[in-house]
């Protein structure tokens, strides 16, 4: 384990267990869909890519990055949009992959955006989602795990960029932050 991990909350079997039933349901709803998966840069990239694999339908995937605009000294809560995605969505429906959903900011601006671009059913799964964070009103259609309100690393989640390449979700060391 990475000596600057607390504890392991979902372990590498757990995440894939989660991806199997996950993977079976969405075979099942979007088998005669040809969807648009679109996943989110760069935390969702591990969990679409073992997510699609265990898909067994016709899909394209597509990436967009979004992240908080910061303005000067303060956040602002806005978002911009880093990298757009290639994909026509106009009539598409869209399956966005989230590795976790917080606050619902990012997903309330994509879901906004891809719907005014046309597309024909917008929808979401998300590895982890934590209910307590939530300051949109998003809807969150399939997700692995309902996680507590703590900041997590692993398996696509970051701290400073690191840790994303974690096989498993787990906590951060508090000396890990104190050394900043
Ligand atoms: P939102 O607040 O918009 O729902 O979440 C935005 C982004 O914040 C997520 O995609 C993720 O990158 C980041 N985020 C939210 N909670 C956590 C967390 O516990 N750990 C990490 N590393 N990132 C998080
Ligand atoms: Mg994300
Ligand atoms: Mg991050």
């Amino acid at each position: 384990m990475n000596n600057d991990i607390e504890k392991v909350l979902y372990s590498a079997d757990d995440i894939q267990a989660a991806i199997d039933r996950l993977a079976k349901q969405l075979t099942v709803e979007y088998r005669d869909k040809k969807p648009l998966i679109v996943s989110v840069l760069s935390g969702a990239v591990l969990f679409t890519v073992d997510l699609i694999k265990k898909m067994d339908i016709m899909a394209q995937i597509d990436f967009i990055d979004v992240s908080t605009y910061f303005g000067g000294t303060a956040t602002t809560g806005q978002l911009k949009l880093i990298h757009d995605m290639t994909a026509d969505v106009k009539g598409r429906n869209v399956l966005i992959t989230e590795d976790i959903v917080d606050s619902g900011r990012t997903l309330d601006y994509l879901v906004k955006l891809l719907k005014k671009r046309g597309a024909k059913s917008v929808k979401t799964v998300s590895l982890l989602n934590k209910p307590e964070g939530r300051e949109f009103d998003v809807n969150v259609e399939y997700y692995g795990f309902k996680v507590p309100n703590e900041f997590l690393v692993g398996y696509g989640l970051d701290y400073k960029g690191y840790y994303r390449n974690l096989p498993y979700v787990g906590v951060l060391k508090l000396s890990v932050y104190s050394e900043d």
